[in-house]
């Protein structure tokens, strides 16, 4: 297990905010930019309102492409040394996340934050196979409607074409261990050798995602999608022997487990009351379950005194913050990614998600 997190370094949950370029539509409509970003402090100011972040990307703030090496690739060298992580985009639909996650990848043409982790992963574990074996695993699930949904389940038949899920296969369950691992039950876990297995993975699960829906987004933003990256290692010659210079067969070899979670969630727009029989409504609120709670423990988190004092932090409030409890806090590390559209027509969004943003700090 890894070393206790150190007292001096924060809370270990670190902000960053993507502000992506206006867009066609946008721009179409003549839409003028409501946001303005301060590159040094890091700050974003929206008319009266401004809030200090770790990092801003895009708009006046560091190139987008600078994300991966400042905010992420630290968490993927993090797993070799067993600390779980988490990276969540947030934000309204249209904002940006599946874009900056990489969620959609198809024909390896995704330069999002997925694919670069892979790249990383691999990259890491090239150089390191002289002294220790790997074994990784993949799950990619869906949560949807408070109900885990398998996204590389061979047989999509848990869907049905609407985009429900149906009772064809038994739901995933996620399950604590003693020791508090969390696991799912139900959900595939595929061995993957090679780069390109992880990213047709990634590929395959997309195309699930897409194709269980009639509406493909109308059902990505109502749901998470969950990619999860499981790196097992084993020291074939123990670290403590070879810093001692001697070879102590007895403690020849020491393991190591570690999973990186890469969350898109779901729109963080208000539910509309527009859908017919109250059915949106319904969906809208399990939503803002996820979100909710997941706000709630962030904070719970970020505050130390709190935390001090052995706040609860209120992981069980819905299966996202559940299945993400062994992978936010202790000695996880978690990025969110504040995904922002500049528009003034989504002002009143961007307003909310930075203030959403900016309590997890
Ligand atoms: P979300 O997943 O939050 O609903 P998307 O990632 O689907 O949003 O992005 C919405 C639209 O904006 C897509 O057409 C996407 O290609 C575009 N887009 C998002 N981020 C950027 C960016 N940084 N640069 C250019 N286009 C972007
Ligand atoms: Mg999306």
């Amino acid at each position: 297990s890894p070393p206790p997190a150190s007292s001096t370094e924060c809370c270990c949950v670190k902000v960053a905010v993507n502000v992506r370029p206006l867009i066609g539509d946008e721009l179409a409509q003549g839409c003028r930019e409501c946001v303005s970003v301060s590159p040094v402090t890091p700050q974003v100011q929206m008319g009266t309102h401004s809030f200090t972040f770790d990092s801003v990307y895009g708009s006046n703030g560091s190139p987008p492409s600078l994300m991966f090496e400042e905010c992420v690739a630290p968490l993927v060298d993090g797993l070799f040394n067993g600390y779980n992580a988490t990276v969540l985009a947030y934000g309204q639909t249209g904002s940006g996340k599946t874009y900056t996650m990489g969620t959609a990848f198809k024909d390896g043409t995704s330069n999002g934050l997925i694919p670069q982790v892979m790249t990383a992963l691999f990259n890491k574990i090239d150089s390191l196979r002289r002294q220790m074996g790997f074994q990784l695993h993949v799950s990619f699930i869906e949560i949807l409607k408070e109900e885990v949904l398998d996204l590389l389940d061979s047989a999509p038949l848990n869907r049905l074409a609407n985009g429900t899920p149906g009772k064809v296969k038994p739901p995933v369950q996620i399950r604590e261990s003693p020791n508090g691992v969390i696991t799912l039950s139900g959900a595939n876990e595929v061995p993957i050798a090679t780069k390109e297995e992880m990213a047709s993975c990634l590929e395959q699960g997309s195309l699930t995602r897409a194709t269980g829906s009639t509406n493909m987004n109308d059902q990505s933003s109502r749901s998470h999608a969950i990619f999860t990256i499981t790196l097992e290692q084993m020291h074939k010659i123990s670290p403590i022997s070879v810093v001692k210079d001697t070879v102590d067969e007895d403690m020849g070899e020491e393991y190591c487990c570690a999973k990186l979670h890469l969350v898109d969630l779901a729109g963080s727009e208000r539910a509309k009351r527009t859908g017919s029989g109250g059915v949106r409504l319904k969906e809208g609120i399990h939503i803002n379950r996820g979100l909710l709670a997941l706000g709630n423990v962030i904070s719970a988190l970020g505050d130390e005194k709190k935390r001090k004092e052995g706040a609860h932090v209120p992981y069980r409030d819905s299966k996202l913050t559940r299945l993400l409890q062994d992978s936010l806090g202790g000695n996880s590390k978690t990025l969110m990614i504040a995904c922002i559209s500049p528009a003034d027509i989504n002002a009143e969004e961007t307003l909310n998600t930075l203030k959403y943003a900016n309590r997890a700090r």
